[in-house]
This record gives C-alpha cells, sequence and structure tokens, in this order.
C-alpha cells in the first residue's frame, strides 16, 4: 500500500528557495527542463522563474501551498528538485525541510528513526 507524500499539501520549499542548477539541466542543451520556465542567472546558473525574487514562488507549482500542490513539470523538474528531500525521508531530518515550512506556518514534519 502507498502512502501519500507530505509534500503534496505542503509546496513550501517551491517558495521560499532560489531553485538554481546548471544551465545545461536546460531542455535546449539537451536536458528536460522547460526553457520558457527558467532563467539565467549567471554564466553557469539558471533558476525555476520565479525563485530569484521576493515574494518567491516557482512558475511550475500549482494549487495552494499548505492545503494541495503539484508541480506542473514534474516528470521534467532539475537535479536541484529530485535531490531535495523531504525531512524525515529514509530517517534523515532535513534541516532546510523543516525551514521552508515554518515560513510558511507549517509545522516540521515527524522524523521517524529507521532501525
Ligand atoms: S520545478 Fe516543481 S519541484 Fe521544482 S521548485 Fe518548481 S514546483 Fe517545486
Ligand atoms: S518543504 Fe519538505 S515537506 Fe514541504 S514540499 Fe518541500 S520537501 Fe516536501
Amino acid at each position: 500500500m502507498s502512502e501519500v507524500s507530505p509534500c503534496l499539501s505542503c509546496g513550501a520549499c517551491c517558495a521560499i528557495f532560489r531553485v538554481s542548477f546548471y544551465w545545461g539541466e536546460a531542455q535546449s542543451a539537451g536536458g528536460c527542463v522547460p526553457d520558457e520556465l527558467t532563467t539565467r542567472i549567471s554564466p553557469h546558473l539558471s533558476c525555476m522563474q520565479g525563485t530569484e525574487k521576493a515574494p518567491t514562488r516557482c512558475v511550475a507549482l500549482n494549487g495552494e501551498i499548505g492545503a494541495a500542490v503539484g508541480c506542473s513539470i514534474y516528470e521534467h523538474r532539475s537535479s536541484t528538485c529530485r535531490e531535495f528531500p523531504m525531512s524525515g525521508e529514509n530517517g534523515i531530518h532535513n534541516n532546510d525541510c523543516d525551514r521552508a515550512r515554518a515560513l510558511h506556518n507549517l509545522p516540521p514534519l515527524v522524523v521517524l528513526e529507521v532501525s
């Protein structure tokens, strides 16, 4: 039986941090991230549009933070998104997940010890 991910009722990390990645992850460079949703921020880095400014919110994030959200480019998201673990994944605490949730007035996820 699969459990519903807490991320589907959160989305906080998509609306706090600058979500940057190597520009070569864009589709035009052979990667998977749609170019039109990115902004070049340095010779080597791009970021998801909407995360380079305040108030921060990735343009690919659908829904209401803290209620029900989804990533409109889930299969095409960058390595930065793929590699950001929710706190508790594999029993490991992620302070940045906690911090993002706190800034959206959401409590930290409960991290269960993996024995
Ligand atoms: S691309 Fe998707 S997972 Fe990544 S920050 Fe945007 S909404 Fe979140
Ligand atoms: S802040 Fe944590 S729980 Fe919320 S969407 Fe991001 S990884 Fe998931």
